[in-house]
């Protein structure tokens, strides 16, 4: 599939939850200063949307987006360098196309004619881009390439491993378990992440630029509320 095509999704996709969602502009400066300093191969841009939720999804090309309710619960800099290496994962293998694609019977990502009627299609089921649950294949790939992205910044690994943690905690009890959906359980990711890092030097250093914009954006919780309030 070609690359312009994402883009172009992609900042469609982007339009659109700018146009529905609140986006705190100092958060949003921060965890871009903060994403940098991961040195991710692809350019990528993060927002950050006002909202007590504890959620943080990608649109394919290049754009991650957070709820400021995720601040709320998260310790460490390596937590927020873990999600954000995850969602970086999903937009560098083009998990998004790939999995909107595989539902609609089309192996788009190895198609060469990419109809601008597909396309529009493919928009069209936008909030299916959005409210994405993915596959367990891509789940585990976007875990464990996460595992490698911390490793060449030598960013601790059990920050993943207590994100998850803070998921599985507050996620609402699943009604239908992990066997009749294919969506990956939370339990389920810790354990092969557990497995995974035991097997995997994990050489750590403390990132002291990291750890400074982390709690920079963790303690403007006044300005959230500030402008909450008065731009309501
Ligand atoms: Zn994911």
């Amino acid at each position: 599939m070609p690359e312009s095509v994402s883009t172009d999704l992609g900042k469609e996709l982007r339009n659109e939850v700018l146009s529905k969602y609140d986006i705190d502009d100092y958060k949003t400066e921060k965890i871009n200063l903060f994403t940098k300093e991961l040195n991710f191969e692809k350019d990528v841009k993060v927002y950050v949307i006002k909202s007590r939720q504890f959620n943080a999804f990608a649109t394919p090309g290049k754009y991650i987006f957070v709820y400021s309710g995720v601040f709320d619960k998260l310790n460490s800099y390596e937590e927020l360098a873990s999600l954000l290496s995850h969602e970086y994962t999903h937009i560098d293998k083009n998990h998004g196309l790939r999995s909107v694609g595989r539902s609609f019977g089309y192996e788009i990502f190895t198609s060469v004619f990419f109809s601008d009627d597909l396309k529009e299609q493919i928009f069209d089921n936008s909030n299916m881009l959005i409210n994405l649950e993915y596959s367990r294949a891509f789940e585990k790939e976007a875990d464990l390439n996460t595992i490698k992205l911390l490793q060449k910044e030598n960013i601790d690994l059990n920050g993943m491993l207590s994100l998850l943690k803070i998921m599985r905690e507050i996620e609402p009890r699943r009604i239908s378990n992990s066997e009749l959906s294919d969506h990956p359980n939370t339990i389920e990711r810790i354990e092969y992440i557990e497995d995974e890092i035991e097997i995997t030097n994990n050489n750590s250093t403390i990132n002291y630029e990291l750890e400074t914009i982390f709690s920079e954006i963790k303690n403007s919780k006044y300005k959230t509320f500030y402008n909450n309030v008065y731009s309501s």
